[in-house]
């Protein structure tokens, strides 16, 4: 295994920190969490850059980075705001099925649309009401009807679901077998008989958009599925997918995991108690290495699976525990973090208070950390 990077990703790299640092950072703690409304302007910054979705290959507009390059540049955004990598993370997960097995129609079709300064966004819609991790309890149905799939039922909890372009759904085609007859569709989201029931207000995540999304006799496209294949099972591809995302999880925890670190590292050099700098203190120098440590571990654990998943190695472990990993590392270096900025970590709206809630949704979402210990033990034990 080899991380040094190259020329090409140092540069990118450094492009990303640039952004970053001078305009997207500054402009997030600007704009506090109540009186901003869902604007585009980071969107379209990283859009200059070709970022809003940089797994994308060339030959659709896209930047074709690999998943490595992807988690480095992930792990910059998430270290100045993580809402928006999250925003960024659900583009990559919704166009993995069709990276996966989409046809080059499909891909000519929608992944252009993700691409260049003007680049969208995208949905990725499985969490039901009566199924989150239990894709056998899934309730929403498709039928084909003459030359097209009808769809009835809901999704919860969909990301970017009010601004996408389009949206990555997945449903069953048979009710007593959800889970073997699950089918993936790649929809436009101005489909007829898609609407929005419900938006959340999630105490995390600051700019992501979440909706629950209402299917009532939405009639899909003929071409709309992804591999009609009864052997290329839908749940296939939804694992195979979610192995991928799962590492992009893994380096949004490391941002923000380096994020709060920062913070509580600079702050133990400033403050002072006891005539000298706290971090003179050897119970806080403690607690900063054991986050730097930490961090450390999480950031190679989440290259590790990265490398492997370029490499076409088998990589279904690794992704699991990079995720699992990282994101407990995240809860745990934001809530140090907060022990040393002690009453100063608690007022609403500073960055480090939403580190420590963003922190906390990591170990739910992409599969909650039980699920991951499950998929682990399932093929470790
Ligand atoms: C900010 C945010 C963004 C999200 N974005 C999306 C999105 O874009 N698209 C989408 O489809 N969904 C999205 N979700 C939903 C998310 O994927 C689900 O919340 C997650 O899969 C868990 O489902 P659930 O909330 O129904 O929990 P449940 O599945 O009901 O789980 C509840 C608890 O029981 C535990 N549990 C359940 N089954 C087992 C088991 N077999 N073994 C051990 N423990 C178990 C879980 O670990 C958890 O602790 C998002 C959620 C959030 C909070």
């Amino acid at each position: 295994m080899d991380f040094a990077l190259t020329d090409k990703q140092n540069m990118l790299i450094a492009q990303v920190k640039e952004l970053c640092e001078n305009e997207i950072h500054p402009y997030f703690t600007s704009h506090k969490t109540n009186n901003r409304e869902f604007d585009l302007w980071p969107i379209r910054l990283l859009g200059e850059l070709n970022l809003v979705c940089p797994t994308i290959p060339q030959e659709y507009g896209g930047l074709g980075l690999d998943i490595f390059t992807t988690a480095l540049v992930i792990e910059e955004i998430a270290a100045c705001w993580p809402g928006l990598a999250a925003v960024i993370d659900t583009n990559l997960h919704a166009v993995q099925p069709l990276l996966l097995a989409g046809t080059h129609e499909q891909k000519e079709k929608f992944l252009p649309l993700l691409t260049g300064p003007n680049a969208g966004l995208a949905s990725f819609a499985l969490t039901e009401t009566s199924g989150g991790s239990d894709i056998n309890a899934m309730q929403t149905y498709v039928e084909k009807v003459n030359k097209c799939f009808v769809v009835n039922g809901s999704k919860e909890y969909v990301l970017n679901a009010p601004l996408a372009n389009f949206i990555t759904l997945f449903a069953t085609t048979n009710q007593e077998k959800k889970k073997s007859s699950l089918r993936c569709f790649i929809i436009p989201r101005d489909t007829k008989g898609i609407k929005i029931e419900k938006y959340y207000n999630i105490a995390a995540l600051d700019y992501a958009q979440l909706a629950k999304l209402v299917f009532d006799e939405a009639c899909l496209e003929n071409e709309s599925i992804i591999k009609e294949d009864e052997l290329y099972s839908g749940y296939l591809l939804l694992s195979q997918t979610f192995d991928i995302g799962r590492v992009l999880v893994g380096a949004t925890s490391v941002g923000i995991a380096k994020a709060a670190y920062e913070i509580a590292k600079d702050y133990a050099n400033e403050r002072v108690q006891f005539r000298r700098p706290i971090k003179k203190h050897q119970a806080v120098a403690h607690d900063l290495v054991d986050m730097a440590t930490k961090i450390q571990m999480a950031r190679l654990m989440t290259w590790q699976a990265c490398w492997l998943i370029d490499q076409g190695e088998d990589y279904t472990i690794a992704s699991a525990m990079a995720k699992y990993s990282a994101s407990q590392i995240a809860q745990e270096v934001t809530l140090k973090a907060s022990d040393i900025l002690a009453s100063r970590a608690y007022e609403r709206g500073t960055f480090i208070e939403q580190l420590s809630r963003d922190a906390r949704v990591l170990s739910t979402i992409e599969g909650t950390n039980n699920i991951q210990k499950n998929i682990i033990a399932s093929l470790l034990l």
